[in-house]
């Protein structure tokens, strides 16, 4: 593997004793890519013509905002505005209303906006959302941090052992340690491995569900004097499990 692998940032996932350890990582990586982002980057010629040119998602605009460079952020937009509004008018500089795709363009196109009956502007539009340049950077991290999670499962017993002992994941993150798993291990290491990482899953949420439980519980006036359990805040930690993220954390804002 020539990629740089986190083995470090992974160790310290699971010191971090998370719900999931990649929802820890997410979060670090999603922090630091906003400080990028809203840090001196903008100023730099190529880096405001790629985030021109692939913009930032409803999430990212909202973490962006609320981050709170002000100047920082009317250099991104400004530049981002200029593009969109360049491209928007070649979009209706060749859009004829009511043209559906004829019958040949579409079979030789079956998978042009025209066959589906959409406009050229209209994919165009809805397809600004879909290559944010956070999420882009967060991703291609990310990959590497599943390469090096298989990595480490196969070489390190240390990693191994904690991993066993950890928290799990959460349901999302779960799916692509499963995915990750399935395309990379051999037969035998998935014999081994799927089923213990899928005990440790079932535990875990049984752990969680335990929580849960009680909190309802103890909005009982019998049992007013109860204690708390793990269970204080049980709602916050059910809501990563079943769709990861942190919806507790304060806003994440610009700490100069
Ligand atoms: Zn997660
Ligand atoms: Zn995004």
């Amino acid at each position: 593997m020539k990629e740089k692998l986190y083995t470090i940032e992974l160790n310290d996932a699971l010191k971090a004793e998370d719900e999931c350890m990649f929802c820890w990582l997410e979060r670090k990586l999603e922090q630091e890519n906003l400080e990028f982002v809203l840090g001196a980057s903008y100023m730099e010629d190529d880096i405001r013509a790629e985030t021109s040119r692939k913009g930032f998602c409803r999430h990212h605009i909202k973490m962006m905002y609320d981050y709170g460079n002000n100047l920082g952020n009317a250099w991104i937009l400004k530049s981002r505005l200029e593009y969109l509004n360049q491209e928007l008018k070649k979009q209706m500089a060749h859009y004829t209303p009511g043209k559906s795709a004829g019958f040949l363009e579409r079979l030789k196109r079956p998978e042009s906006p025209a066959a589906a009956g959409r406009s050229a502007a209209e994919a165009w539009l809805r397809s600004q959302e879909d290559h944010c340049y956070v999420c882009g950077r967060m991703r291609e991290i990310y990959e590497r941090m599943l390469d090096t999670f298989l990595y480490m499962l196969r070489s390190d017993a240390g990693f191994r052992e904690r991993l066993l002992e950890s928290k799990g994941f959460c349901l999302r993150h779960f799916a692509d340690v499963l995915q990750v798993c399935e395309e990379n291990l051999k037969p035998q290491e998935k014999q081994e491995w799927i089923p213990r990482l899928g005990d440790l899953m079932i535990r875990n949420l049984d752990r969680v569900q335990e929580d849960i439980n009680w909190l309802i519980e103890k909005y009982d006036y019998r049992n007013k004097d109860a204690d708390w359990r793990q269970s204080q805040d049980a709602v916050q930690r059910t809501m990563q499990k079943t769709a990861g993220g942190y919806p507790a954390d304060p806003v994440f804002r610009c700490r100069k």
